[in-house]
């Protein structure tokens, strides 16, 4: 097979990067010679890749050419083993993270086999990976192509066959236009969606309160919060930027789902992470009034409410939080560091044994122990702040 790459932006543009859905060409058991002269046809890749031009126009078809009169003819219709190879070619691409690669493979595919559902599909997963990437590093006009590009390769797939599943397809595509703003479109494909008789309604349903609740705010935000924000441990410093960003995707979120207690959490988590505990208190809060038995949020209410010298507020949401879970030594460890700041030492000690019998072998309690016997007993001043104990 012979590679042609055109290098020329306003050459390649006389050919499309996508071939009509009803196009088929001729394989290689009924090839029969040029059209135009008769002559021996062989097989061509008219491609712009790995040059520049293929960021604009990334064009991958497989064709036949005239030895003779130099011809084309497109699409060829690749052999089933080509397929399953680029398949798996691009496969491989998306994991080593070399997009432009898988695009090219799957792209291939697309030209060839145009009306076929699942090469379509692969393709857009490529480009979805390689712009969740691209999100991550701040390029957004890489960004726009991409989301553009899968939104019509995912359309293109709906009107294709062969698809293992049509919700999957739908779900992406939801997902894209919500990407752009159009909730109406979004609720307009499902509703669409609704009334074919092969498709799962109940799963449609969901899909249909998930776009009105804008789970894909939550999902983004998410996304970008969940490796900045230890769990359970320090905020880091790094990634201001990505955590800003997530969350003022989950606050859009919460304006349409006012109830999502986790997205609370959540932006909860970021603004600690950006040292701003007014607002981190204010979500936990939130938070904890909608799903009063999570403990995890009111460890990082009573936390923040310590963070800010309000050692009162932090006994009693401690408080709370071992009344509705009895059986956590982190909680009773936690209630006695905020009846230690509160400057209750008898309660305090109280909450440490407490904490210490239910997990004896949990270095923390231990040492949270020792801290209260030891303040108890006037080896060591009592603590003032919650940055003394390393919070
Ligand atoms: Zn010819």
């Amino acid at each position: 097979m012979t590679t042609v790459v055109l290098r020329d932006l306003e050459m390649a543009r006389n050919f499309p990067v996508q071939l009509p859905l009803d196009s088929v060409g001729a394989s290689r058991a009924n090839t029969t010679g040029c059209k135009t002269c008769g002559g021996r046809l062989e097989e061509v890749l008219i491609t712009t890749f790995s040059c520049p031009v293929w960021e604009e126009w990334p064009l991958a078809v497989d064709g036949w050419s005239c030895r003779t009169c130099q011809s084309l003819q497109l699409p060829r219709f690749l052999e089933a083993e080509e397929v399953e190879r680029l398949t798996s070619e691009g496969a491989q691409a998306v994991r080593s993270g070399h997009f432009p690669e898988a695009e090219l493979a799957f792209r291939r595919i697309c030209n060839s086999w145009p009306r076929y559902g699942p090469g379509r599909e692969n393709l857009a997963r490529a480009l979805q990976y390689w712009l969740a990437h691209e999100e991550e590093a701040g390029q957004p006009e890489v960004v726009s192509r991409l989301a553009q590009e899968i939104e019509r390769q995912l359309r293109d797939a709906l009107e294709g066959d062969g698809l293992a599943s049509r919700l999957t397809i739908v779900s992406g595509l939801v997902n894209c236009l919500l990407r752009r703003e159009d909730k109406a479109a979004a609720l307009a494909l499902l509703a669409q969606e609704l009334s074919r008789p092969e498709v799962e309604s109940a799963k449609l349903q969901e899909l249909r309160v998930w776009v009105e609740d804008r789970g894909d705010l939550y999902h983004r935000g998410v996304a970008l919060l969940e490796p900045r924000i230890a769990l359970h441990e320090r905020p880091q410093d790094d990634g201001q930027a990505q955590i800003k960003q997530g969350i003022a995707l989950l606050e859009r979120h919460l304006e349409a789902a006012p109830e999502s207690w986790p997205a609370m959490w959540f932006a909860g988590k970021g603004y600690q992470a950006l040292g701003q505990n007014e607002r981190a208190l204010d979500h936990f809060r939130r938070s904890l009034a909608l799903k009063a038995d999570q403990s995890d949020v009111a460890r990082e209410c009573a936390i923040t409410l310590m963070k800010l010298g309000r050692f009162a507020e932090a006994i009693d949401v401690s408080r709370q939080a071992c009344q509705s879970e009895p059986g956590e030594g982190g909680l009773q460890a936690n209630l006695a560091i905020a009846c230690l700041l509160g400057e209750q030492l008898e309660p305090a000690l109280e909450a440490a044994r407490r904490a210490v019998e239910l997990d004896g072998s949990d270095a923390i309690s231990a040492s949270v122990l020792k801290l209260v016997q030891d303040v108890r007993e006037g080896r060591l001043p009592p603590p003032t702040s919650a940055a003394q104990l390393g919070f």
